[in-house]
């Protein structure tokens, strides 16, 4: 259980945080003295002795207190510990399973289905997750089965036939899925054929925008909403280099760029959106600095993959891609020109709203918030999605995923010579049985409340799960010491957060 957690800023300030009542209280040396001291009987007994008296008070690491401040900061302790304030904080109930009747309820929900077009690419990003860097299956630059898509394709939209209200959206990804377009011509005339009259069918692409000259018309005339992996300038960039010749592609790719956004500028402005994955070669000033002087927007940015390494090659991606790759100068780096799109900003707003109690989102938290924060719901461990609840994933092979961005070793079913297999035990019972592997973790982690993991990031397939974002109580302390510091530095930040930050989630 979590017991209060006193912090001291870099400004000298003293705070502590109550994990029972969810507040973050401004404190004193003295209150974060007795804090610290919590169930140390003997180290009581010796200090109460030795405020017996009028006379000033030696107390370790604040040197001589004056008696009557001391006796107001015990009283004020007191009275704290008497509401609460350093009760254990209760935990979220992480005994979660998810039952088999999810799957097909999932199903018939889902919002998205992706089709991993083709294995090919005309790019070999030298950071691909199909590079020597990562375990993977072989690559042979396939196709996906047109008829097999299909298969999952009309089992999704018979699904969805009965759930009029929904949109889903249909997605391609890669590979480049622009290197097999006519799979996607075919997909799209199979949407406007075989789709329920009331289904509202959105597409979308991530692309490297190589061939974006050849198919932005098409793009254009089905209103594809477009991802494009750009990782910045030409320095950025440079690890995204082509095919044929290993050279970089920055200004092909721009050049198609700019002709999209000359043709079709509100296509442009509104449809399209850019990738990047931040590693050694760029920083959020130069990507800022590159995406808002050059086309007036702010990417989507991402970190480059780090599970899933191959031990031969560790020390070499470490010094290719990941030294220096978030120095701490970025922390606080066009803060309120990227706002929420800034990491800092984000992680604060979370841990406000995740472990302050002055965030409401609905009404009856606001009425009763120490009932609603300790519901009796069992939570799953980690934030892992519910399988196919936001996406259903084809990788060209055939394979069944919950999305694009886990390991092939995680497939969940298949769609091969067309026969669809999604079996909702078998499905259930690995992810029930890797969050019986995760939860005693998770259990004891202390950013929990604000868990953002994916149990497929976890080593969890080697029964025994790691996690690179665990907190104990330590460094949970220096987290939220961190985002005071911010805080401190620049106030105006903190009024920001908390009249605009909440708003935009
Ligand atoms: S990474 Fe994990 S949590 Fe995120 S969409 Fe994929 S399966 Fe779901
Ligand atoms: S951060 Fe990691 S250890 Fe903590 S709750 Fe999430 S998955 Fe579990």
């Amino acid at each position: 259980m979590k017991a209060a957690i006193p912090f001291t800023t870099s400004s000298g300030h003293h705070y502590f945080y109550s994990c029972h009542n969810k507040q973050f209280l401004l404190s004193h040396p003295l209150l974060n003295y007795f804090i610290r001291l919590a169930k140390n009987d003997e180290q009581w007994k010796d200090i109460l002795e030795k405020a017996s008296d009028k006379r000033p008070i030696k107390v370790p690491g604040l040197g001589k207190v004056k008696n009557d401040e001391f006796h107001f900061y015990l009283r004020k302790y007191r009275f704290l510990k008497k509401h609460g304030f350093f009760k254990p904080g209760a935990l979220k109930n992480r005994d979660g399973i998810i039952p088999p009747n999810r799957i097909e309820q999932n199903l018939a929900q889902t919002k998205q289905i992706i089709f991993e077009t083709t294995e090919d690419c005309n790019l070999d990003c030298v950071y691909c997750t199909y590079s020597k860097f990562y375990f993977n299956k072989n690559r042979e630059r396939k196709n996906i089965d047109t008829a097999d898509a299909f298969k999952l394709l009309d089992l999704i939209l018979g699904k969805h036939r009965l759930n009029p209200d929904q949109e889903l959206t249909v997605s391609f990804y890669g590979g480049e899925p622009l290197k097999n377009f006519s799979f996607i011509e075919q997909v799209v005339n199979h949407v406007k054929k075989h789709k329920s009259s009331i289904l509202k069918v959105k597409y979308s692409m991530t692309t490297n925008g190589l061939l974006l000259k050849k198919y932005i018309n098409y793009l254009v005339e089905n209103n594809f909403e477009l991802a494009i992996s750009l990782d910045g300038d030409e320095l950025a960039n440079s690890f995204r280099v082509l095919k044929t010749n290993r050279k970089p592609s920055f200004e092909l790719v721009s050049r198609n760029i700019d002709m999209v956004r000359e043709k079709y500028p509100s296509f442009f402005n509104q449809r399209i959106t850019f990738l990047t994955v931040r590693h050694s070669r760029n920083s959020l000033k130069s990507i800022y600095e590159h995406f808002s002087a050059k086309y007036g927007k702010t990417p989507i940015m991402s970190s480059i993959t780090t599970t899933g390494v191959v031990d031969e090659f560790r020390e070499e991606f470490n010094k290719t891609f990941i030294k220096n790759r978030f120095p701490a100068s970025e922390n606080n780096c066009y803060i309120h020109e990227l706002f929420t799109k800034h990491p800092m900003v984000s992680e604060t707003a979370e841990v406000f709203e995740r472990f302050g109690s002055f965030v409401f989102r609905k009404p009856r938290q606001l009425l009763n918030p120490q009932k609603e924060s300790r519901d009796n719901k069992k939570y799953l461990p980690t934030a892992t999605c519910s399988p196919f609840d936001l996406r259903i994933y084809m990788s060209a092979d055939g394979g069944i995923y919950p999305c694009e961005h886990i390991s092939r070793i995680f497939e969940l079913g298949a769609v091969r010579g067309l026969k669809v297999e999604i079996n909702p035990d078998k499905i259930t019972g690995t992810y029930n049985t890797y969050f019986n592997k995760i939860k005693k973790l998770c259990k004891q982690c202390y950013l929990s409340d604000n868990c953002k993991e994916c149990i497929f990031n976890t080593a969890v397939e080697t029964g025994i799960p790691r996690c690179e974002f665990f907190m104990n109580k330590q460094r949970f302390s220096s987290h939220i010491t961190q985002i005071f510091n911010y805080l401190e530095e620049d106030q105006q930040l903190f009024a920001r957060i908390r009249d605009e930050a909440f708003l935009a989630k």
